[in-house]
């Protein structure tokens, strides 16, 4: 039983039946799924959110499928922490970080499969696909395997050795296309037509994006059900950007947050993919597509299906976006780590180094609670850090050989 009442369309309204659809049949405008707010207010309560389970299915009654037939691996409910030592690096002593590392196959992206897989199923399909930047088909693989389900995942052939193998590790159909995201995105596009597959993010897309609202409604909940207000969050498609919001604005509109949220959403890019950013920047409404080139290649979507919104919600919301270089992505990296012990991927040094810039450019206020997202694990982009950290001291194992090349390591003294 859900709360669920149909797809509606984001340009002209038109409503649909809760089916695989995910663009307006009229229009062509997005479709986004509608719930009946009134019953929500009258059932649900801090207190039965609270009683759910340790996972983002404590916010079931606020996802367009049926909770009890869940495709449940144990994502969400991941931690909110205080991140004073960065905050004191970067003058935000309200800081925290919203640290999505620790879901089952390590991003924030198994928030969305375990929704739009769940769907899918109950939607009748058989087997589960994805075009994807590659944390996508690491959680489809996982979510398929475990739900008994047959995976065909498409990425591009360039990703990461270990992004390749975080799913090869689930017995999918791994298909590495000749091109980039893009490319692959249009074949999956065209696939869909003419294969009865779920597709997680093409012909389910607006039960996937659902999934990403969960982040907003855990991070109230963690701040005492409050809303924060700034939030900063990498954007690829910029589904998540736009679905944190939509969450908070839920939580108010059902009556669990007293006040209406008045959040600052701002955006991070890299520079060598930063459609979102660059059109920000000049000033304009409308983006231009791009050919990626960077580290990050988990947010390497030159041309977002939510790049519109995205810059809408900038716009309405008072925020920033920050574009950031892949040697400033590296230095990201390693501050999050030096500093909260958190390793992250190359999107997560995209959303520090975000940070960083926003506050140097004014953008945040140091008296605002911040949320930085921190979206992937750092082990799955090992190549973009290695070469940039501390050799490890190589010794025999003798007292003398250590004593040698630990003190070796240190200042020498000034003689005063
Ligand atoms: C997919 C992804 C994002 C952003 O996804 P959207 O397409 O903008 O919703 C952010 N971080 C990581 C690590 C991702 O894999
Ligand atoms: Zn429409």
């Amino acid at each position: 039983m859900s709360y669920a009442r149909n797809l509606r369309c984001r340009e002209c309204h038109r409503e649909y039946p809760l089916e695989a659809l995910h663009v307006c049949e009229f229009c062509f405008g997005p479709v986004e799924v509608s719930y009946d707010y009134d019953a929500i207010r009258k059932n649900v309560t801090r207190q039965s959110v609270e009683a759910g389970p340790a996972s983002l299915w404590r916010y079931r009654d606020f996802l367009p499928c049926d909770s009890d037939a869940a495709i449940d691996i144990g994502a969400g409910y991941t931690p909110l922490i205080h991140a004073r030592n960065l905050g004191k690096a970067l003058g935000l002593p309200n800081l925290y970080i919203k640290n999505d590392t620790v879901n089952p196959t390590w991003s924030f992206k198994d928030r969305v499969v375990a929704v739009a897989a769940t769907r899918a199923r109950e939607l009748g399909y058989e087997k589960l696909a994805c075009a994807s930047t590659g944390n996508l088909a690491n959680s489809v693989s996982a979510h398929a395997a475990a739900a008994g389900m047959e995976a065909i995942v498409f990425i591009p052939h360039d990703l990461e050795a270990n992004k390749q193998l975080g799913s090869s590790i689930y017995n999918p159909t791994l298909v590495k296309v000749r091109g980039n995201y893009d490319a692959v995105n249009r074949l999956c596009a065209e696939l869909a037509g003419s294969h009865n597959w779920g597709f997680v993010n093409v012909n389910v897309r607006p039960y996937y994006s659902e999934g990403s609202k969960t982040l907003g409604f855990e991070v109230a909940e963690q701040l005492g059900w409050r809303a924060p207000d700034h939030c900063v969050v990498p954007i690829a498609s910029g589904s998540l950007f736009v679905k944190i919001r939509k969450g908070l604005d839920e939580l108010y509109k059902t009556g669990l947050l007293a006040e209406e949220p008045k959040t600052r959403m701002s955006g991070a890019q890299a520079t060598g993919c930063s459609p979102v950013a660059t059109a920000w920047q000049e000033g304009s409404m409308n983006f231009k597509p791009q050919r990626p080139n960077t580290i990050a290649k988990s947010l390497a979507i030159g041309n977002p299906a939510d790049g519109y919104y995205s810059l809408v919600q900038l716009r309405d919301t008072n925020g920033a976006c920050a574009s950031v270089s892949d040697p400033e992505i590296v230095d990201g990296m390693k501050l999050l780590a030096e500093t909260e012990g958190i390793f992250a991927e190359t999107a997560g040094g995209v959303t520090i180094a975000s940070l960083k810039q926003l506050v140097e450019h004014g953008k945040i206020h140091p008296d605002e609670t911040t949320v930085a997202f921190i979206t992937g694990a750092g082990f799955k982009t090992v190549e973009a850090v290695a070469e940039a950290l501390n050799p490890a001291l190589e010794i025999d194992a003798t007292m003398s050989s250590f004593e040698a090349a630990y003190s070796a390591l240190q200042p020498t003294e000034a003689i005063a």
